[in-house]
């Protein structure tokens, strides 16, 4: 039984929609020009009501007066069925389903075959549309196809509020009304402002195409303009483009090269639609794939698809893949399901007041880098970009990661009041800014902060830093489109110096690689780039990079102390020889007569496991060392940092991680050698505490940890820290934390 041709029908539903009639009348001859073109005896139109009613609007061949009278629960007969499900169901023998629901005053006892589709939109379902027939039998691919590009205009028609004289269709949460959601703090903070969508969505104006072949070529045209953009990001070996993005690339290189797609595509534009209209209408069939998959890796797959479709009609408007290029609102927070840090650092950060993520981890890049600039982060917040709209207003709670989009007026009082003493709190730590960070048995703690960009430097007098533990030169690298001139190294260097004045300053040579990249340097492929080709092993076999660095550090010392560190070194021998770099760096400084620095010091990161069985003759040859919590952890678990489904696996507060940090203090301070915390942990208060009790006694951290750790130490006694320690560190629980929790409340420390 074939359909009078997909393309008549869309003409005709245009001339329909067209028409100067009731919403009735128009969904009355809707279901009969469905009926008639597919050769079905009924045709009917459920559309949901509050409280997950489905009701019937419109039928050709069941009794008229039950529209308006017949509801379904969600979940209820075959069409309750397709609409909790979201997808389609085509049976030759409907009464034999066993979700099959008689409705006696609908008098569809005759009809055996039924195929009903969702009408959905954004993941909501407003409704089904289904067709019947007396005869058993199933009905074809066509005929399905048909029926889905039908349900996709409806589903306009009511988005568009065009049925809006037949009372409220509600289909659960809807974007008018506000919505809350949940997710993990990344970076504390309060930032309320307009949402804008990373990559941003494109709104579709016209669904059915006026001349099918034109809208052939714009699909044609886009999807080449697709493929050359990807292959230009994957291009040669100079691209910025590394590890998990790339393998994300290649995907959409498979998908964008892959046929059953592509034809999918040119069948919805063949059947009148737009070539926008047929993206959408074969990522509705995705999007009802991803719905019903739970945690599986096809569910990945899905969502690469779901953002290839989105660039695809980026393409299609002329767009550019992210809003970084767009004109940003002043009060700007930002969506995204992920993000690289080099991403965030494209955006202009005197707009940018927040970031939220679907995904993401606390010690992946884009996260420091967010706690860098200051920027309330709240990510793996489930399904928050299908809630968000450009524009709504949001607040994001980086103290409690909660997520407000279109808040109440209660919900926007609330947070005033909440904002008011979140000032008070910031007053406290500004005046406890120049406070020594003294334990109340009298041990001295050095709370020094991280940082990466001139725009950090401000920090260091507002929180009263003691100097900066760590400076990550690298951001300074990712944010420029070319390799700093030395010139600049230099200057930004010396205005690192100047603003932390007598206080110390460590600067950490290039830690490139795993998700740091640099538009111009050549990276390969790499099947595990955390642990391949990156930092110390990069700067060693390029020695010529580490040197310029060298140079303009030492330079730009200009006679002052100067302390720097490598990253990511596994082994003593890896140090030395880094070490012998500064040191001929520093021979040249003296032949060409420069002015060398007053006491250079040479250390190490500590952040791969095995230097840690190195300890003692590593001490033997570095001036201090910097213990970098997030790798170490990463490394020392085989667990993926940037890996939201790995972020609560394992905690950095339980036995194996304390009694390895352990191991450093105790042999560091048996061989009188300094060493600092500046891993994420260090800037956690509970965390922090369990550090102090582990012996350490300098932390680097984030500015706006500052604050709060130093309240925690000024209520602490180390003593009482130590001796818990000792005991816990004997156990085998999985994590300390609540113990170490119920501590601080025994012993009123504000943690
Ligand atoms: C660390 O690994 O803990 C660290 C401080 O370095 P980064 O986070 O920059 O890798
Ligand atoms: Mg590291």
């Amino acid at each position: 039984m074939p359909t009078a041709g997909p393309r008549v029908l869309l003409r005709k539903m245009r001339d329909i929609m067209g028409e100067r009639i009731t919403a009735q009348a128009r969904l009355d001859k809707i279901v009969s020009l469905i009926a008639a073109n597919m050769v079905a005896e009924v045709c009917s139109i459920y559309l949901t009501r509050a409280g997950g009613w489905l009701e019937l609007f419109a039928t050709e061949g069941l009794n008229k007066s039950a529209v308006h009278t017949t509801r379904l629960k969600m979940g209820e007969g075959i069409v309750g069925d397709v609409a909790l499900h979201g997808r389609a169901l085509n049976l030759a023998d409907a009464p034999t389903h066993p979700s099959f629901s008689y409705k006696p005053e609908t008098g569809e006892d005759p009809y055996q075959s039924m195929l009903g589709v969702p009408i959905t939109r954004g993941g909501r379902t407003l409704g089904v549309v289904a067709v019947q027939n007396r005869t058993h039998r199933l009905y074809d691919e066509e005929e399905v196809e048909a029926l889905h590009t039908i349900a996709m205009l409806l589903a306009e028609m009511v988005v568009s509020g065009s049925l809006g004289e037949l009372g409220e269709i509600d289909a659960g949460p809807r974007r008018d009304r506000p919505w809350r959601g949940q997710g993990v703090s990344f970076c504390e903070g309060i930032a309320v402002g307009r949402a804008v969508l990373h990559e941003p969505r494109v709104k579709i104006e016209k669904l059915i195409a006026d001349d099918v072949n034109h809208e052939r070529q714009r699909l044609d045209r886009a999807v080449a303009e697709l493929r050359e953009a990807i292959d230009a990001m994957l291009a040669a070996e100079d691209s910025v483009i590394t590890g998990e993005t790339r393998d994300v690339l290649e995907t959409y290189r498979m998908f964008a090269d892959d046929r059953g797609w592509l034809l999918k595509l040119r069948e919805a534009v063949f059947t009148g639609l737009t070539a926008e209209a047929a993206v959408e209408r074969v990522q509705n069939d995705m999007r009802a794939r991803m719905a019903r998959q739970t945690d599986s890796p096809l569910l990945d797959r899905l969502h690469d698809l779901d953002d290839l479709a989105n660039r695809l009609l980026r393409h299609l408007a002329g767009r550019g893949v992210t809003s970084a290029q767009e004109s940003l609102p002043s009060d700007a927070i930002l969506f995204a399901r992920s993000m690289g840090p080099a991403e965030l650092l494209d955006y202009d950060r005197s707009k940018l007041k927040g970031l939220v993520l679907e995904e993401g981890s606390p010690t992946s890049h884009v996260a420091i880098v967010a706690r860098a600039l200051d920027i309330p982060l709240v990510g793996r917040v489930s399904s928050v970009i299908e809630q968000v709209e450009p524009g709504d207003w949001v607040i994001a709670d980086g103290d409690t990661a909660d997520i407000h989009i279109r808040p109440t007026h209660e919900v926007r009082e609330a947070y005033r009041h909440k904002l008011a003493l979140r000032a008070q709190r910031q007053a406290t730590f500004a005046a406890q800014r120049l406070q020594p960070a003294v334990t109340t048995d009298g041990q001295r703690i050095r709370l020094m902060m991280n940082a990466g960009l001139k725009s950090d430097l401000p920090h260091l007098a507002e929180t009263g830093a003691e100097g900066i533990g760590l400076f990550r030169t690298e951001l300074q690298f990712m944010i420029s489109s070319d390799m700093p001139r030395l010139g600049d190294l230099v200057g930004l260097y010396g205005a690192v110096l100047d603003a932390a004045g007598d206080d110390r300053v460590v600067f950490r040579t290039l830690d490139l690689g795993g998700d740091k990249v640099l538009p111009y340097v050549k990276t390969p492929t790499e099947e595990n780039p955390a642990m391949g080709w990156r930092a110390i092993r990069v700067t060693l076999d390029r020695p010529a990079l580490l040197r310029y660095q060298i140079r303009a550090l030492l330079k730009a010392a200009n006679g002052r102390d100067l302390d720097l560190m490598f990253p990511m070194v596994a082994e003593v021998d890896e140090f030395r020889q880094a070490r012998v770099l500064v040191d001929r760096e520093m021979d040249r400084l003296v032949r060409v007569g420069g002015i060398p620095p007053r006491k250079i010091r040479v250390g190490t990161m500590l952040e791969v496991p095995a230097l840690a069985f190195q300890l003692p003759s590593l001490l033997a040859h570095t001036d201090f060392i910097s213990v970098g919590s997030n790798d170490l952890a990463q490394f020392l678990f085989a667990s993926d940092r940037g890996n939201p489904r790995l972020g609560n696996r394992y905690d950095v507060l339980s036995p194996p991680m304390l009694n390895c940090l352990k191991l450093i203090a105790d042999q560091a301070r048996g061989r009188g050698i300094p060493v600092t915390v500046c891993g994420e942990m260090a800037g956690r208060p509970v965390e922090a505490m369990a550090l102090i009790g582990l012996g350490f006694r300098s932390l680097s951290m984030a500015p706006a940890s500052v604050g709060p750790v130093k309240q925690m130490v000024l209520a602490l006694d180390s003593s009482r820290v130590e001796a818990l320690m000792d005991e816990l560190l004997r156990g085998t629980a999985h994590s300390l934390r609540e113990q170490l929790k119920q501590f601080a409340i025994n012993e009123r420390v504000p943690v």
